[in-house]
């Protein structure tokens, strides 16, 4: 007997199941959805066979079940399928979009491989615990007037959901102008987007835990200084502040305009207090405020929540509390 092995892990290690009221067409109805990324690694050359996903119920039954083998599973990997010792292999993006019928209680992950020179079989198995997360603050939107437009939200959709640790639930959202156009005339200033120099609310009371202020607003359309961004890729979300609700819970704001935040660290706001105005620093395309809720202060550290918003409205219906889906537009009626 040969002790070749084969190791998986999730990240994150323990995954949130986000819940919808509605989601935009062919969704109408209630969903839920979750994603992870797979690792997997091995004390020899292995090679990917097959990976199986079942979902269970809470009681235990199969819900949902997903397989993968040869080019379909080399979507999720840049087109590898080898495991190299040290190196390992990651799948990314693995998303489940469910109706919300019945509970989700854990995953199981089964991944079939080979040892490349001997063909010996390998196989190995992960149970990982499906949680839902009941939010204990009530959080409004960070925004005051007019329409603003959902470009990413938390579904399955969006491009967050590439870091799966911290941002798998952000948003990014910009405003619309009275034409329900994001910018007037040719939009490379950043000037001509209605996002651009909005005041960002704290949407529930807290403690600012960072608040940070040193980078420059892009011009829209311009790469980012990726070689700063290599050196500390915190830096993407450009200038940031979070404000920890306790509980775990913290709200945290990316590509704001520099030299517009009005909070330090360790200032108590109230809800609805403007802690900084929308900008186009960081990693950046154009003005847009990101927002998430994640467990800590630490970005790629403490794991995003999919957080849902009170009392707003999203196209046309009045919501008590929900998650906001990609390309739905919401509105504040708290603001101005
Ligand atoms: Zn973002």
């Amino acid at each position: 007997m040969s002790d070749f092995r084969l190791n998986l892990q999730t990240s994150p290690a323990e995954i949130f199941v986000a819940r919808y009221w509605r989601l935009p067409y062919p969704h109408l109805t209630p969903a839920q959805e979750f994603v992870h990324d797979v690792g997997i690694t091995s004390n020899c050359n292995a090679v990917v066979s097959d990976c199986v996903w079942r979902v269970f119920t809470a009681d235990d039954d199969v819900y949902a079940v997903r397989q993968l083998i040869g080019q379909d599973l080399m979507t999720l990997t840049d087109g590898e399928l080898g495991v190299l010792p040290g190196l390992g292999l990651a799948l990314r993006r693995i998303y489940f979009l469910l109706p919300t019928v019945l509970e989700l209680k854990r995953l199981r992950i089964s991944i079939h491989a080979y040892e490349h020179d001997t063909r010996q079989p390998l196989s190995s198995q992960l149970d990982v615990s499906l949680k839902y997360f009941e939010q204990k603050t009530t959080i409004h939107l960070p925004f005051a007037e007019g329409a603003w437009y959902a470009i990413m939200g938390n579904d399955w959709t969006d491009l967050h959901k590439a870091e799966p640790v911290s941002q798998p639930f952000a948003y990014d959202f910009v405003k619309l102008g009275p034409d329900g156009s994001m910018f007037a005339g040719s939009g490379m200033r950043n000037e001509d987007h209605y996002a651009w120099d909005q005041p960002v609310l704290a949407p529930a009371p807290g403690k600012v835990l960072l608040a940070r202020d040193t980078l420059p607003d892009m011009q829209p359309g311009i790469p980012p200084d990726l070689h700063l961004m290599r050196q500390d890729p915190h830096l993407i979300t450009g200038n940031a502040v979070v404000i920890g609700h306790g509980q775990g819970e913290c709200s945290y704001f990316g590509h704001l305009r520099q030299g517009s935040l009005a909070v330090a660290e360790g200032d108590y706001v109230k809800r609805g207090k403007v802690i900084a105005r929308v900008g186009n620093s960081g990693v950046s395309q154009g003005p847009h405020l990101h927002y998430h809720l994640q467990t800590g202060p630490n970005l790629f550290v403490d794991q995003g929540l999919p957080v849902q918003f009170s009392h707003f409205g999203m196209t046309g219906d009045r919501v008590d509390c929900s998650a906001i889906p990609s390309r739905a537009i919401v509105f504040n009626p708290n603001g101005s």
